[in-house]
């Protein structure tokens, strides 16, 4: 008999970055497909899996703001980024036969449920996946705040990160070949030493809650299941 998985319910943050393969802007279909066939592998061993998808591939608004915008405004616009990141993803899960929700921060109501932590609960409970967008729904934010946020909210075992590379380095591994991944670090180390996995505000809300973060490389087909069942690489922010 196989393993059953170490966790029982999961916030997945993908970085709208991440979507897009190797193009400089917007999606790939891809990309967005393999993501999903991971997502579906995870829930088909029965863990409950909620997601926050960023916007950093469509707009961000810290870029508007140093075009001239008002900070508020872009960031209006960088949430509305990440709807887009949403749907796309219910999409693909939808066509893998993934029952999926996505809850917005911002109502707009024809397009998705708006944020309703208990309905979330209920929907993650019946196996579906659900999508937080729109981030917080606040300005001066980012998704990384948004995924420790709910992940709290929703009384996930875990936040697990998906990022470009397998865990967290002592320097960039694409750039530096000395790099070493970490197996474990504690959340002040993160934030002592500046490690750029997450934003502070997030590790700190994650500290609080005594959430741990699981760091992984989205890219790596199966990753996020071997991360499930304890195996793989990865590095793990704990106390
Ligand atoms: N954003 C926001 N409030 C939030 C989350 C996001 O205003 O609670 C905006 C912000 O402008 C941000 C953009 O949405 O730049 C996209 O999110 P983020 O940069 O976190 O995306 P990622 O880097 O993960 O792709």
């Amino acid at each position: 008999m196989s393993r059953p998985p170490i966790y029982k319910r999961v916030l997945l943050k993908v970085s709208g970055e991440a979507l897009m393969g190797s193009r400089d802007y917007g999606l790939d279909i891809g990309v967005l497909r393999r993501i999903a066939e991971d997502v579906r592998d995870v829930v088909n061993l029965g863990v409950q899996v909620c997601m926050v998808i960023g916007g950093g591939n469509i707009f961000r608004g810290v870029a508007g703001a140093s075009a001239g915008m008002d900070r508020a405004q872009a960031d209006g616009m960088g949430m509305l980024a990440t709807v887009m990141n949403a749907l796309a993803m219910q999409n693909w899960l939808e066509k893998m036969g993934v029952p999926t929700r996505v809850q917005s921060a911002i109502s707009m109501a024809s397009l998705a449920e708006p944020f309703i932590r208990r309905r979330a609960i209920r929907h993650m409970e019946k196996g579906r996946v659900v999508i937080f967008a729109a981030g917080t729904g606040n300005p001066f934010f980012t998704t990384d705040t948004a995924a420790a946020l709910r992940a709290a909210e929703m009384g996930c075992d875990a936040l697990l990160k998906g990022t470009q590379v397998d865990g967290i380095y002592t320097a960039d591994p694409r750039k530096n070949p000395k790099a070493e991944r970490y197996d474990q670090l504690t959340y002040l180390e993160v934030l002592a030493r500046d490690l750029q996995v997450m934003d502070a505000a997030a590790i700190s809300l994650a500290r609080e809650n005594k959430l741990p973060i699981v760091v992984f490389n989205i890219h790596e087909p199966g990753a996020f299941t071997a991360v499930m069942l304890g195996d793989g690489k990865f590095t793990t922010v704990i106390d």
